[in-house]
């Protein structure tokens, strides 16, 4: 069945969000089939986001996501792309709806507490990245 990938970024870890953000993922009908704690380099956050390197944001955007600990993981569902991607909810979380992610969770557009993959190929790029075959349930 369809998955997705996310990451709970440095603010909502610092924060202490994980356990909530992962209770609200679950009850929206995802299951986790791979999680841990990891921390992105400079480099791999450069990596990551390197569609945005011509933008002004994409220094500090990587300082950033190369902060400090996060968590990654791997999440199941039917339609898991969309269907995750509106549960976290707009990119600018002044913008974002009543009882998705970022609405609760965010502190700014920067620091906007989750990621979630925006198609299937990247979903299974990103999570190959993170996971070995053994780490998945
Ligand atoms: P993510 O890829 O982190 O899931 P997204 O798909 O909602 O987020 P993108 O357009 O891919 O949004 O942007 C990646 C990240 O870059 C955003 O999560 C946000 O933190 C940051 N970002 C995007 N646009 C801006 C901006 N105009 N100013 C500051 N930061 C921005």
């Amino acid at each position: 069945s369809d998955r997705t990938f996310t990451m709970i970024k440095p603010d909502a870890v610092a924060n202490g969000y994980i356990g909530a953000i992962l209770a609200k993922i679950n009850k929206a009908g995802f299951r986790i089939v791979a999680m841990k704690y990891t921390k992105l380099t400079k480099d791999q956050a450069m990596k990551f986001y390197e569609v945005h390197q011509e933008r002004p944001f994409y220094g500090d955007l990587t300082d950033f996501m190369s902060s400090g600990t996060i968590v990654a993981a791997i999440l199941e569902k039917d339609n898991a792309v969309a269907d995750f991607r509106k549960l976290i909810g707009a990119t600018n979380p002044a913008e974002a709806e009543e009882g998705t992610i970022r609405k609760e969770f965010a502190e700014s557009m920067s620091r906007n507490a989750v990621h979630g993959s925006d198609s299937d190929e990247n979903a299974c790029i990103e999570g190959a990245y993170h996971f070995s075959g053994t780490e998945i349930f």
